[in-house]
């Protein structure tokens, strides 16, 4: 039986400090319809979301998930989450998930149009089996993202390190990518740094050094990514945050598109390039990411 679970959140009890918000969620069928259909702001993508990995009913990295959803709200100017209430939201959700892997959503929308209120629900399906791609790994090319590495400060209205709705270009890469015979993509900026994937972090290693590209306000600053280096760091790792130039992608001793559902995915060739894959530290990372942790 695959269990699915839908809850809306009224997010207007955001302000009031107390301890349950059992009375501002409400159980809803997750087959059936739920929003209205003047949700404009949810059809524009005028939102932000989070999607959470749920091992063996484990949420995993529970606060950074909701500081990011934070971050990414006050970058869109919505109301910001209470943290207390989406913290509640996520226990029902993760209690509702069975053994194995689960993803649990979180979705903020400015609601309908000219409404009171954002509308925000939080849902709990059944991940999708990753195992293969955690052991096999992927084949990625390199797609122009179209701006220079420095557009979030030239232009923070693109609100490139908000994590929105407007996911149909992160969807029409992975498209293209597929096109081109691979099985992911990874963007780079138009003066020739490595950004991020549509749906990932990227983790290069060097040696005994690893390095990912800055999340300077243009990507996303990965919660699995943050994970990963808290982990490369305990066993002595150098583990650093840089501008990563495209031409160090096919230098790299190893690589690894990192995120919450499919977890550590070794790249095994960039652009038709193979790449060393470490089979050896793939497994451990995602034993790792496997493991329960807040
Ligand atoms: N970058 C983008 C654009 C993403 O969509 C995601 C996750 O969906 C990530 C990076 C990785 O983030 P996380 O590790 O928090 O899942």
């Amino acid at each position: 039986m695959t269990r699915r679970f839908a809850l809306m959140i009224d997010p207007a009890a955001a302000d009031v400090a107390r301890s349950d918000f059992a009375d501002t969620f409400t159980l809803v069928d997750a087959a059936a319809p739920a929003l209205s259909v003047g949700e404009l702001s949810t059809q524009r993508g005028d939102g932000v979301f989070e999607s959470i990995g749920v091992i063996d009913g484990h949420a995993q990295e529970v606060v950074p998930h909701l500081e990011r959803l934070a971050h990414s709200a006050q970058l869109c100017d919505l109301p910001l989450p209470n943290q207390a209430q989406w913290h509640q939201a996520i226990e029902r959700a993760a209690a509702h998930c069975e053994q194995g892997e689960y993803v649990i959503k979180l979705i903020l929308s400015r609601g309908v149009e000219h409404g009171p209120t954002p509308t925000a629900w939080v849902t709990a399906a059944p991940a999708s089996d990753f195992s293969a791609v955690r052991e096999q790994g992927i084949r990625v090319v390199t797609l122009d993202r179209g701006y220079d590495l420095d557009v979030a400060e030239k232009a923070p209205w693109l609100l490139l390190g908000a994590k929105t709705l407007s996911y149909a270009v992160n969807m029409a890469a992975l498209r293209e990518a597929h096109r081109r015979g691979a099985d992911d993509a990874i963007f780079l900026s138009r003066d020739g740094f490595v950004l991020e994937a549509p749906t990932a972090s990227l983790i290069l290693r060097f040696g005994e050094r690893f390095v990912t590209p800055a999340p300077n306000g243009g990507i996303l600053h990965g919660t699995t990514q943050l994970s990963v280096y808290e982990h490369l760091t305990a066993r002595g790792f150098a583990a650093e945050y840089a501008q990563v130039p495209a031409s160090d992608l096919s230098r790299a001793d190893a690589a690894w598109l990192v995120s919450s559902v499919r977890l550590a995915a070794p790249i095994t060739a960039v652009d038709g390039v193979e790449l060393p894959v470490d089979r050896a530290l793939t497994a451990e990372l995602n034993d790792y990411l496997l493991s329960p942790r807040d």
